[in-house]
């Protein structure tokens, strides 16, 4: 990898995960990292995440790749911060959720290339300690290039996607449009249906919350996991990928209106018909190497 310098703005989750993976599998890679809340700059030096800046200029002069990871809606405002420090010639990336938003928001030097990209590994941890060296082996690291046709800025990217092959992930490039339209469906709106599912059991008032709890692994946990993700960076997913959401979510009311009128008229083969074509995609799934094909996803096994 021709990159030998890094910089991460924000050491939240998934720029603690880039250094730690560098630091795995680029150790001669040095990373320095900065944030805007001071406990987390303080967490990340007692837990060795890498050079802890204290100001943003700071963490990416002398980098050859800056890479924001910070939530959507502060995107343009961590950039801001770091625009006058780059290095001329300095790949600029980031990791954000969702790719329009952050083009439009982002307009960067003419002597910096900007890369922009978005791992789709994650958990619903968040912060420093969430850091896994291994988060991004065997997932998917999409690029959505800019249509920029020097021969410089092409360069970039194949550096950029060299850099995340050597940190273990499988490297696409899409547009940015699709890109945000593909999201909104494997994780966007998977992410609101659970986020609604676990508030609407909460608001029930037939069924305690202690039952909630107690029978919650008939299914109701699996959503819990999802809904668990952390709050500011959903908010600002769904504030800027806005129209895709709403057009999937569209499709989504409506085959809920579809099942909802099967149950009511008892229609069992409309039912059936829509589970087993359910129940294929979780096994092509598997069969991708997405997820492990173990029981109840590997819980509960005895050893
Ligand atoms: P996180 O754990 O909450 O970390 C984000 C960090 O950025 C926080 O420590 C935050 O500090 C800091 N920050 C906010 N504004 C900043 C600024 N202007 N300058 C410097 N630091 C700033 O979030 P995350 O899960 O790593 O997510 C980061 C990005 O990755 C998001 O854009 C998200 O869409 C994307 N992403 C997430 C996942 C996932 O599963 N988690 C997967 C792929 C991509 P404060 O707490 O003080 O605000």
């Amino acid at each position: 990898v021709s990159i030998t310098r890094v910089a991460i703005i924000g050491a939240g989750h998934i720029g603690a995960s880039i250094a730690r993976a560098c630091a795995l599998k680029l150790p001669d890679v040095r990373v320095a990292l900065y944030d805007a809340s001071e406990a987390v700059r303080a967490r990340a030096r007692e837990i060795a995440l890498g050079e802890i800046a204290e100001a943003p200029q700071e963490a990416v002069r002398d980098a050859d790749l800056v890479i924001l990871c910070v939530p959507v809606g502060a995107m343009a405002a961590a950039y801001a911060s770091v625009s006058a420090a780059l290095k001329p010639g300095a790949i600029l990336s980031d990791v954000g959720s969702v790719k329009g938003a952050v083009i439009a928001a982002i307009k960067p030097r003419d002597d910096v290339f900007f890369v922009p990209g978005h791992p789709l590994a994650g958990t619903e941890q968040s912060g420093p300690d969430a850091g896994l060296a291994r988060l991004f082996e065997n997932r998917w690291m999409i690029i959505t290039p800019l249509a920029d046709e020097r021969l410089a800025y092409k360069q970039a990217a194949a550096d950029l996607a060299a850099f995340w092959s050597a940190l273990g992930a499988n490297v696409d490039v899409m547009d940015p449009a699709r890109h945000d339209v593909v999201l909104a469906v494997v994780s966007h709106l998977p992410h609101l249906i659970a986020y609604n599912i676990v508030a609407m059991a909460e608001d029930l008032e037939q069924v305690t919350e202690s039952e909630v709890v107690k029978y919650s692994a008939s299914g109701f946990r699996d959503f819990t996991r999802i809904a668990a993700s952390d709050p500011i960076m959903w908010r600002d997913v769904f504030l800027n990928n806005k129209e895709a959401v709403l057009e999937m979510l569209g499709f989504f009311t409506e085959g809920l209106t579809a099942l909802q009128r099967a149950i009511r008229l008892g229609d069992g083969a409309m039912l059936h018909e829509t589970f087993a074509r359910a129940r294929r995609v979780r096994r092509e799934i598997i069969e991708a190497g997405q997820d492990s094909a173990a029981i109840n996803f590997g819980r509960d096994q005895k050893p």
